[in-house]
């Protein structure tokens, strides 16, 4: 194994036990799951190993293929930590996620550095996720200790009336392998503020991250049992976990097809869900006087983590009159984009996820100029032989996308921005709500009428104006139509996700 990371920080209590009846090959570590605060071998016993998107002959290590019984227990040392954890004093949880936000920051150049090995992000945008998921546990520190319920005037002498917010008990987290470090903190870290117990299933591609962050929590001073880890697949851990009935909420980022499933489960015994779920964000340019700032912060958006990104933009959609010039500067900047291994100082675009991704993305490409769509920039993979020199695709553009084009209309998830022209705003409009997702969207423009419209009927979830798709790291966080359901995450609107209310009359 070529990587230079063979261990994982040290912890206080768990350190993870090498099993000689489990021996992985020769180099290659083998990780457990987290269950109780041991470190556990999965009870069928059986791993599946991981591989570098830059160098996929590269094996990263081996991970439990947990069962429905590796779960229940998992979920067992969650319900059984419930109580204790409901009953911890508040501001003792939101210490331990202070100490969680400032270890993040400590261990930001190992954790980023195998967040570039799993996912294949470069570097700096690796170190850059651990820095915002530091940022998010800190202001969920913050929370734990800030009012939460109210007290009302009561319609009788002698009886008061308030409200309480209480845990759910038992919240399964479910997240993707996009941002393998920030989405499971933006789950874990409000769950714990507000009194709940997790069980933790991490994408099957990105396992390495959470089994980091795992020795984190630990080191932070969380208690045996409070989060649990379980690795494997959604098929099997996933839909175990789901299902349990000992579950009160399921967490879960992903696609709108799982996703779906998800809320169709979670409905027959009446569980809660927050779903934050995929995007097709268009970026509408209108009357814009800065074209070269909005070509620069749509790229910037497009083509982070090579697209990959449930906020990415995906469209551009652009009046006829300032379609050209936008093309040319979109053209400049991607041209500056730099592909290849994310541990590379000078890459600025990292691989793609997994071959599968790949293939995937490859497949639009193709399909988009068989259609007749002009390819400015880019329009195929970037190795001839992806399972030896890796997961690579060109940033590519497309001009003159018709509206009915899966281009336009499909989540892609990968390095490809379709610009559509229009005519009128009114249009630009109605092309924008056009497709099942709500996710977020912005505006180039420096008009201010165009901006009241466009915040006002645009369905999207997040509105930016002038501004690519980021967000920020203490503002509510979610999508309308297909693109989510249950409450927004990220900041204080969590809470109605991770706390049920409860109405307590006192007579005296
Ligand atoms: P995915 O296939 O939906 O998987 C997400 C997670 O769900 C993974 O851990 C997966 O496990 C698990 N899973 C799969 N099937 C399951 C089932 N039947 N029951 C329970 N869990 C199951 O999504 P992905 O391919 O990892 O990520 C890409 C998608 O995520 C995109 O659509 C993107 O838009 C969306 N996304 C949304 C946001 C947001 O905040 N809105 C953020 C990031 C990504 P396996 O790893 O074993 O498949
Ligand atoms: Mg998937």
């Amino acid at each position: 194994m070529s990587n230079h990371i063979t261990s994982d920080p040290p912890s206080r209590r768990t350190p993870e036990p090498v099993h000689p009846e489990h021996a992985a090959a020769p180099g290659v570590h083998r990780h457990l799951n987290l269950i109780a605060g041991q470190w556990v071998p999965p009870s069928g016993g059986a791993y599946y190993s991981i591989r570098n998107p830059a160098r996929p002959g590269e094996c990263l290590g081996e991970f439990a293929n947990s069962t429905a019984a590796d779960v229940a227990a998992a979920v067992g040392a969650a319900a059984g930590a419930a109580s204790a954890w409901a009953d911890t004093p508040a501001p003792q949880r939101g210490a331990i996620l202070s100490r969680l936000a400032q270890l993040l920051d400590d261990s930001r150049d190992e954790l980023a550095r195998i967040v570039t090995l799993e996912q294949g992000k470069a570097l700096g945008e690796a170190a850059g996720e651990v820095g915002r998921a530091a940022a998010e546990a800190r202001f969920m520190a913050g929370e734990a200790a800030r009012p939460v319920g109210s007290t009302y005037p009561s319609e009788r002498a002698g009886l008061s009336c308030q409200t309480v917010a209480e845990p759910l008990g038992v919240v399964a987290t479910i997240s993707p392998w996009n941002f393998p470090v920030v989405t499971p903190v933006r789950k874990i870290a409000p769950a714990l503020a507000w009194g709940n117990t997790v069980v933790f299933k991490p994408a099957m591609l990105t396992p390495w991250s959470a089994v980091y962050l795992m020795h984190l929590l630990d080191r932070a001073g969380l208690p045996p049992g409070v989060v649990n880890l379980i690795t494997g697949s959604g098929s099997v851990a996933g839909e175990a976990l789901i299902h349990d009935a000992r579950v009160g909420g399921i967490s879960f980022t992903g696609s709108t097809d799982v996703g779906r499933r998800i809320y169709e489960g979670a409905a027959r015994r009446l569980a809660r869900v927050q779903l934050e779920l995929g995007g097709k964000n268009p970026a509408v340019v209108f009357d814009c006087e800065d074209l070269d700032g909005a070509a620069r912060e749509i790229v910037a958006a497009a083509f982070l983590c090579s697209g990959q990104r449930c906020t990415a933009i995906s469209r551009v959609i652009v009046s006829d009159d300032q379609a050209e010039a936008l093309a040319g500067r979109i053209v400049d900047y991607v041209s500056r984009i730099k592909v290849g291994d994310g541990l590379d100082p000078e890459t600025t675009m990292g691989p793609l996820v997994s071959h599968g991704q790949l293939r995937s993305v490859a497949q639009y490409v193709r399909d988009g100029i068989a259609s007749g769509c002009p390819t400015l920039a880019g329009g195929r993979a970037l190795t001839e032989d992806p399972e030896r020199d890796g997961y690579y695709h060109a940033p590519t553009v497309f001009d003159r996308v018709p509206a009915d084009s899966p281009l336009a209309l499909e989540e892609i998830f990968g390095p490809v921005l379709p610009i559509l022209r229009v005519h009128s705003f009114e249009d630009a409009i109605a092309i924008a709500n056009s497709t099942r997702y709500g996710l977020a969207a912005s505006l180039f423009t420096s008009r201010l009428g165009y901006v009241h419209d466009f915040s006002r009927r645009v369905q999207a979830g997040m509105i930016h104006i002038n501004h690519g798709t980021a967000s920020q790291a203490h503002v509510p966080f979610g999508g309308v139509k297909e693109s989510g359901q249950g409450a927004y995450s990220i900041g204080h609107t969590a809470s109605e996700f991770y706390t049920n209310v409860k109405a307590v009359y006192v007579r005296w």
